[in-house]
């Protein structure tokens, strides 16, 4: 039983895991001032050190590593006695396609059997580089529209002078098309939001209810200038870890979008409940629908079904595509029900906070 003392002692050392840990302050600090997560295990894989940011990872319990792969690569060090490399994918979230991607690098340290675990995080590089690429490739020609619009638009004033109901038409356009310019460059800038940081790493608590209501009261004017009810429907509360700014970007854009697509004196539902441990927040509308052979491509950047019609509302292309994003950084997804004609239901669900209980009382308030 000499093994299960030194594991029961070892974790007894190790108790606060952090400052107190059983190793010496130097090495700590050193490892707290290493730009990655770090674990050290004592001889007996007990793990007797841990920074913070570990937690995200979902790597450990109770004081034991519960990854095989990261098992494997441990057992490895400890046969060959030498430093060992690899990638990993890991996921952000019970659902959602959302991942970390890795690179973790495991080294025995000292002559105790003690080993050190370094994991650097690339997802938050690689999302940005995807952001930034895949919006680089469709901004230009976006901007583009609207200015050539605005440069024909004014020569055909000019050349209207003596026209008044000709200038009124041309001005009229004039004005969608900066409304429209004013509009993409209002979601560049929610874009460049997205890029504050992992949600998840530099999380705060979240309450969905407040911010729902939040995102609500933003489209207030939109919905009563085409007669458009917004009907809420909210439990108590109902928590998650994430960024707080962009929750409510991602609900407002989803209601904003009923309203747009809707006809004039119809109603939007937005419910949040909870279900499975996620927290599910759908908004459905009455609305024009969306065909079935479009439903794929909704959520990519700068994809309308009607370019028009979106043109019409000062839509941009980029509303869903921020949704998606949203969701996907935070663990969750986003889903889409609809029937041409009918109406549309989207759903966009999140991984409940740990410290969050099941709601208990459902209230519904209209707007
Ligand atoms: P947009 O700025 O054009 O609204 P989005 O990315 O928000 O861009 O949406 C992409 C496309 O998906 C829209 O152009 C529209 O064709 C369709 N769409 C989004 N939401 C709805 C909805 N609630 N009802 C019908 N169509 C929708």
């Amino acid at each position: 039983m000499a093994w299960l003392n030194r594991v029961k002692r070892e974790a007894l050392q190790g108790d606060s895991l952090g400052a107190n840990s059983a190793l010496p302050s130097s090495l700590t600090d050193l490892l707290a001032s290493i730009d990655a997560e770090s674990l050290v295990l004592g001889s007996s894989d007990v793990i007797i050190f841990q920074t913070s940011g570990i937690a995200t990872f979902n790597l450990t319990r109770d004081r034991f590593l519960i990854n095989n792969s990261l098992l494997t690569l441990v057992r490895a060090v400890r046969r060959s006695g030498t430093q060992q490399e690899a990638t990993m994918e890991l996921p952000r979230g019970p659902i959602g396609e959302g991942t970390h991607d890795l690179l973790v690098r495991v080294t025995p340290i000292g002559s105790d059997g003690m080993i050190a675990i370094l994991i650097f995080d690339d997802s938050e590089m690689r999302r940005l580089d995807a952001i930034r690429k895949d919006f680089v490739a469709n901004i230009s020609h976006e901007l583009k529209t609207p200015i050539g619009a605005l440069s024909i638009l004014s020569e055909a004033v000019l050349g209207a002078s003596d026209d008044p109901v000709a200038i009124t038409r041309f001005a009229t356009r004039m004005q969608a098309e900066a409304q429209r310019l004013s509009g993409l460059v209002q979601e560049i800038i929610d874009l460049s939001r997205l890029q504050d940081g992992d949600p998840l790493k530099s999380g705060e608590i979240v309450d969905l209810v407040l911010a729902t209501k939040e995102a609500a009261d933003q489209t207030e004017l939109s919905a009563e200038s085409r007669n458009i009810s917004v009907v809420l429907s909210l439990p108590d509360r109902v928590e998650i870890t994430g960024n707080r700014d962009q929750v409510i970007m991602a609900i407002h854009n989803l209601i904003e979008n009923a309203i747009n697509y809707s006809p004039e004196g119809t109603r939007v539902a937005v419910a949040l409940r909870v279900s499975d441990g996620l927290a599910e927040i759908s908004v459905s509308d009455q609305g024009i629908g969306i065909p079935e052979s479009a439903l794929e491509r909704i959520f990519e950047r700068f994809y309308r079904v009607d370019a028009a019609r979106s043109r019409a509302t000062g839509g941009t292309g980029l509303g869903l595509s921020i949704v998606k994003h949203v969701a996907t950084n935070h663990g969750g997804d986003v889903s889409v029900w609809s029937i041409e004609g009918a109406g549309s239901t989207f759903t966009i669900r999140f991984p409940l906070s740990s410290t969050d209980s099941q709601p208990t009382l459902n209230a519904v308030e209209a707007k």
